[in-house]
C-alpha cells in the first residue's frame, strides 16, 4: 500500500529487495503521476497519467504497462547496457521542467549509475527523487554497469547544490537532509 510522505506524495515499497520503490504524486484532477514503476510484480490499481523513469534498469521499468501514454526515460540511456529494459512506449525525457497538478517538477540529468540516470526535484515539497544515484546514509549507486565513476562524482556534486529537504531514493528508505 502507498504510504503518505508529504502533501499529495506517496511511496510504495515492497519487501522484495530488487524491486524499486514506486513514488506517486496525486495531481488531483490531472490524475496521478508515478516515478519509477517497479519490476512488474507490483500492479497498480490506477493508470498513471505520467510515469517518469529515473533510469532504465528493469527493476524500475518493467512495471510500465503498454497502455500508459506518457512514459519518459532519458535519451542517453544505453539500451545495450546490462539490466536495461526500455518499455516500448517510453518517450525521450527532453523537458527540464513541468507542472503537474500542484507540483513543479524539475529534471536533473545525473549520469554515473547509468548514462541516462536522472533525479527529479519537486520544488514545493523540497523532495528529490534520486533513483539509484544517491541513497540514504550517504551511499551512491554502483557505477560498474556501463556507468561511470567520474560522472557519478560530478552528479553527486550537482545534487549537493539542489535545495532539497527530503531524499527519496529508488531503494531502501527515505532520508531528511542534514541541516
Ligand atoms: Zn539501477
Amino acid at each position: 500500500m502507498f504510504e503518505k510522505i508529504a502533501k499529495g506524495i506517496y511511496m510504495l515499497q515492497t519487501d522484495e529487495r530488487v524491486c524499486s520503490t514506486i513514488y506517486m504524486l496525486d495531481g488531483g484532477k490531472e490524475g496521478k503521476a508515478i516515478i519509477d514503476s517497479g519490476d512488474g510484480k507490483v500492479l497498480l490499481d490506477f493508470e498513471p497519467k505520467m510515469c517518469i523513469l529515473t533510469h532504465g534498469h528493469y527493476d524500475h521499468t518493467r512495471g510500465v504497462e503498454e497502455s500508459w501514454k506518457e512514459v519518459y526515460l532519458h535519451p542517453e540511456e544505453k539500451k545495450d547496457a546490462p539490466f536495461i529494459f526500455v518499455p516500448k512506449n517510453a518517450k525521450a525525457l527532453e523537458w527540464k521542467k513541468k507542472k503537474f497538478g500542484e507540483f513543479e517538477l524539475e529534471i536533473f540529468h545525473t549520469p554515473g549509475h547509468t548514462m541516462g540516470s536522472v533525479c527529479i526535484f519537486e520544488r514545493k515539497s523540497g523532495i528529490l527523487f534520486s533513483g539509484d544515484t544517491k541513497f540514504s546514509g550517504g551511499e551512491h549507486g554502483r557505477t560498474d554497469l556501463q556507468g561511470s565513476d567520474e560522472l557519478m562524482q560530478e552528479s553527486l556534486a550537482l545534487i549537493e547544490k539542489i535545495p532539497y529537504k527530503l531524499l527519496c531514493p529508488g531503494h531502501d528508505g527515505i532520508e531528511e537532509r542534514e541541516k
